[in-house]
């Protein structure tokens, strides 16, 4: 049996509790009534090199607000990459557009061809780096200047990752980051967005609830940007509340720790899965410097075979994420099954995804772990492969 809980967060530093502790002695919870998500959002800016960050009660929300600040409109479409999670696409369809899907290649990145294809379509890309898997930003962006697209990238997976030694979250006009528990950072709920857009930042942050409290951010533009938005922008009441803030900060300085135990687990589990025969581990750009917080294979079976594969995976306490699963289940879903969409065709895509398997990796994940994971994984696909 597998004996490390995939799903247990690292602790909150005692310098979060104490600090949530005292903040709710003080009662000061709400974000105008105290400073710690001031105090986030300064860090976030000077952590990703971002002129303004605004927090708020969710990734899903930084992405929504980052869409409709950037200038998305209701009946416009966004380009998506079709390996993402649900508030992704959710994010687009609540801005009151509409996704025009795209490949995916078999190592997990945008299909720049696919991307060029269908680049005329939109004016704004949403760049989901899906499970910290980070596309070729020197040819998306080339695409990006010439079909005059604006990028928005979700960094839920991302945060500390580089591509070619630049931050991701800082190639496109917004940058999007989770604070949910099972990312880098951990408050329960949360999301930063982060970006150099003046305006941009103005609008997201009215957006967000600021009342016209905004003067009280630090992370902001100068407060004449304001003035061009304060009475035409409504509030849709998106603000962190400064206890999940306190929470969160005293978590940044272990980020770079963390990522370095996520890393040794993910490289000992790539090499070891490409020793397995029938499995393949997508390949990493060495441009990427990623953060190794899940990790992705796809063994070679049927569809039959898989379903079993999985179950006696979960039956040894080693829980698979799935995305060619029949229904949605936990956390994975694939284009064709977001029904609220008219247009969900991705046939390539699907075709990747049919065999994809998610392990997760918690910093908690030592070398150990990691052989019995493998152990369990080859065990399992032997058997089902010996069946006709
Ligand atoms: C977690 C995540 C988000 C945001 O999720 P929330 O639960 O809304 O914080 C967005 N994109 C990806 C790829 C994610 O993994």
């Amino acid at each position: 049996m597998f004996d490390l809980d995939l799903t247990q967060p690292e602790p909150i530093p005692a310098a979060g509790i104490d600090e949530a502790v005292s903040l709710m002695q003080s009662g000061r919870l709400f974000r105008y009534n105290g400073d710690a998500a001031v105090r986030l959002e300064v860090a976030f800016a000077e952590l990703t090199g971002s002129k303004h960050a605004l927090a708020v009660n969710s990734g899903g929300s930084s992405i929504f607000l980052s869409l409709i600040a950037a200038g998305v409109q209701p009946g416009d479409t966004v380009l998506l990459g079709g390996f993402t999670l649900a508030p992704v696409p959710g994010a687009i369809v609540h801005a009151g557009a509409r996704p025009i899907l795209v490949d995916v290649t078999e190592d997990l990145v945008i299909d720049t061809d696919d991307l060029r294809a269908k680049a005329d379509q939109a004016r704004f890309f949403l760049l989901s780096h899906m499970r910290g898997h980070i596309s070729n930003m020197a040819e998306i962006m080339a695409i990006a200047a010439e079909f005059d697209l604006i990028v928005i990238e979700d960094c839920a997976h991302t945060l500390g990752a580089t591509w070619d030694g630049k931050a991701s979250g800082t190639f496109g006009i917004a940058g999007c980051y989770s604070l949910q528990t099972y990312k880098h950072l951990n408050c329960g709920e949360g999301g930063v967005l982060v970006t150099d857009d003046a305006d941009l930042a103005a609008r997201a942050i009215i957006h967000s609830g600021s009342y016209m409290h905004y003067q009280h951010h630090q992370a902001r533009p100068p407060l004449e940007v304001f003035e061009r938005w304060r009475a035409i922008t409504p509030n849709y009441s998106m603000r962190l509340t400064n206890l999940a803030a306190a929470l969160a900060l005293p978590q940044i300085p272990l980020l770079a720790e963390r990522a370095e135990r996520m890393n040794r687990a993910y490289n000992h589990l790539a090499t070891r899965l490409r020793s397995l025969a029938g499995v393949r581990v997508p390949k990493r750009d060495p441009r990427e410097a990623f953060i190794g917080s899940s990790i992705q294979f796809f063994p070679t079976a049927s569809r039959s075979q898989l379903q079993e594969f999985t179950q006696r995976c979960a039956d040894a306490g080693l829980p698979l994420g799935w995305f060619g699963r029949e229904r949605m289940e936990g956390f994975t879903s694939r284009p064709a099954q977001w029904d609220y969409l008219q247009e969900r065709e991705l046939p390539e895509t699907e075709d990747i995804l049919a065999n994809l398997m998610d392990l997760r990796i918690p910093p908690a994940m030592t070398i150990d772990h990691c052989d019995a994971a493998v152990d369990i994984i080859n065990t399992a696909l032997t058997a089902v492969r010996e069946r006709p």
